[in-house]
C-alpha cells in the first residue's frame, strides 16, 4: 500500500516556519487590540449557502473554488469557509451584536480554503488574519484601518510594500458608471477573453481587473469609477486620502482595482509586495462592504475590513531574513544513576515553573552520548547531576561554549543557574 501524502495545495507548516506563523498572529493579535479590536472565531465549516450569497454565485471563490458537500440526512450543502468576512457579518447578525453595540471591532485568524490551482504562494488551503469595523461609514474609519495595517507592517519590517487605494462609489454613482462600462464593453467585446465576455453581462466591473494582456489593452480607455463618484463619495474618498497625507502613509491610486460585487462601495485597497512573492504578490485585501449586512438579513450597517495572507507574508519577511525562531534551550540537565535522574526530572519541573526553558535528558546512558545530546540540541550548559556530587550538595555546570566546567550548590540553584543564563 502506498503512502499516504498531504491533500494537494495543503501543507505542512513544520518548525520553524510554523513558530513564524505563530509570532505574526501573536503579534497582530497585540498590535490591532491597542485599536479597540477583539478577536472573534467562528467555525471553519459553514452552509455553503451563506458565501453563496455573501461572497457571491459570480466569483471564481463561490462558483469554482469553494469545498462544498452535501452532508447528513438532508444533504444540506456545506463548505469549508472560503474567506472570513461573511462568517463574521452572520456571527455578527445571529448573536444580534448589533442591538447592544454600535461599534464592532473584531479580527480573526484560521485557515481558509479555496480550491485554486497551487503554485508559488498559493495554497488550497492559506492563512488569514482580518479585522472588521462594523457600525462606522466615516472615511475616518477606513483611515484608522489603513494606518492599523500599514503600522503593523512597518513593525514585523515588511520591506517594499504599496497601498494601492481606489473608490468604487456606492448605490447612487455605480448605476450610471455601470451602464457608461457596459456601454464601453460592448463596444470592445470580440476583443476580450471569454470570462470577460461573460463578466460584461454578469460582473463587469470585474473586467478592469482581469489579467489577461488582451483585456488590459482592450480596456485601457475604459471608464474608470474613481472619474464617475457622486459627490459624497468624492468627498469620502478626498478626506481619506487627507487623513492619509496627515499620517504620511504613501499610497498609489489604483484606478482598476475593483471589488465585483454590489455590496461593496467606496474604499476598495490592496497592499502588495515588491519582493519575495513573485507572481502572487498581494499580501492583503481589503474595503467598504456598507450593503452586506443588510444582503445577509440585518439592518443597514456600513462595515469596512481586510485580510492578510499570512502565507505570503511569510514569504516577504523570510525572504527579507526578518523572522527568528525560538533559540536552543540554554540549559540541558544530564544525571548518572537513578538518583540523579529523579533530581533532574525535579529540577527540570522547578525551572520549567520559574520560566526557563531546559531539557532534561531522557534517555540517560553513558555521559558522552548525554554531551552529545546536548550539544545536538545547541545548549549552552549543561547541569550534570551526579552521584557523588550530589551527595556533597553540589553538581557540575558545564558551559559547552568555552568548555569550562564548575560546581554549583544545589541549595538555591535556580536563582543562580537564571543568573548565569541571563549573563551569557
Ligand atoms: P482575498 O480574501 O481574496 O481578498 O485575499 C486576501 C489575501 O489573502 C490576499 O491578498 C492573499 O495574500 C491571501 N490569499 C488569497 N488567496 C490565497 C491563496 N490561495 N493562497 C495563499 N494566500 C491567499
Amino acid at each position: 500500500m502506498g503512502k499516504i501524502q498531504s491533500v494537494k495545495g495543503m501543507r505542512d507548516l513544520l518548525p520553524p516556519q510554523s513558530e513564524h506563523f505563530a509570532s505574526l498572529e501573536e503579534e497582530a493579535a497585540r498590535f490591532f487590540q491597542r485599536y479597540g479590536y477583539s478577536e472573534i472565531r467562528t467555525p471553519i465549516l459553514e452552509e455553503t449557502a451563506l458565501f453563496a450569497r455573501g461572497v457571491g454565485e459570480e466569483t471564481d471563490m463561490v462558483s469554482k473554488e469553494m469545498f462544498s458537500f452535501p452532508d447528513g440526512k438532508d444533504q444540506k450543502m456545506l463548505a469549508l469557509r472560503p474567506e472570513g468576512t461573511a462568517s463574521v457579518v452572520r456571527a455578527y447578525l445571529e448573536n444580534r451584536v448589533g442591538e447592544r453595540l454600535s461599534l464592532v471591532k473584531w479580527y480573526y485568524l484560521g485557515p481558509m480554503f479555496r480550491r485554486e490551482r497551487p503554485a508559488a504562494g498559493r495554497y488550497r488551503q492559506f492563512f488569514q488574519i482580518g479585522a472588521e469595523c462594523i457600525g462606522v461609514a466615516t472615511p475616518e474609519a477606513d483611515a484608522e484601518m489603513l494606518e492599523m495595517l500599514w503600522g503593523f507592517f512597518q513593525r514585523v519590517g515588511a520591506p517594499g510594500l504599496s497601498l494601492k487605494l481606489n473608490s468604487i462609489g456606492d448605490a447612487v454613482c455605480r448605476p450610471a458608471y455601470r451602464e457608461a462600462l457596459v456601454r464601453f464593453l460592448s463596444g470592445v467585446a470580440e476583443k476580450l477573453c471569454e470570462d470577460c465576455k461573460r463578466r460584461s453581462q454578469t460582473n463587469p466591473l470585474r473586467v478592469l481587473d482581469c489579467k489577461r494582456e488582451e483585456c488590459q489593452a482592450a480596456t485601457r480607455e475604459a471608464p474608470v469609477p474613481i472619474e464617475h463618484l457622486c459627490e459624497p463619495c468624492r468627498a469620502h474618498h478626498n478626506r481619506l486620502l487627507e487623513i492619509l497625507n496627515l499620517y504620511q502613509i504613501p499610497y498609489l491610486i489604483a484606478p482598476r482595482l475593483v471589488r465585483g460585487l454590489d455590496y461593496y462601495n467606496r474604499t476598495a485597497f490592496e497592499i502588495t509586495a515588491s519582493q519575495g512573492l513573485g507572481a502572487q504578490d498581494a499580501v492583503c485585501g481589503g474595503g467598504r462592504y456598507d450593503g452586506l449586512i443588510r444582503l445577509l438579513g440585518g439592518p443597514d450597517t456600513p462595515a469596512i475590513g481586510f485580510a492578510i495572507g499570512l502565507d505570503r507574508l511569510v514569504l516577504v519577511l523570510e525572504a527579507a531574513q526578518k523572522l527568528s525562531s525560538l533559540p536552543p534551550p540554554p540549559l540541558f540537565l544530564g544525571f548518572f544513576d537513578k538518583n540523579g535522574q529523579e533530581r533532574a526530572l525535579l529540577l527540570g519541573r522547578d525551572l520549567r515553573r520559574e520560566g526557563i526553558r531546559c531539557q532534561v535528558d531522557l534517555r540517560g546512558g553513558k555521559l558522552k552520548g548525554q554531551l552529545d545530546r546536548a550539544n545536538k540540541l545547541g545548549a549552552r550548559f549543561v547541569l550534570l547531576l551526579g552521584g557523588d556530587e550530589l551527595s556533597r550538595g553540589v553538581a557540575v555546570l558545564r558551559d559547552m561554549a568555552a568548555s569550562t566546567q564548575e560546581e554549583i550548590a544545589l541549595d538555591g540553584v535556580i536563582a543562580q543557574l537564571r543568573e548565569r543564563l541571563v549573563r551569557t
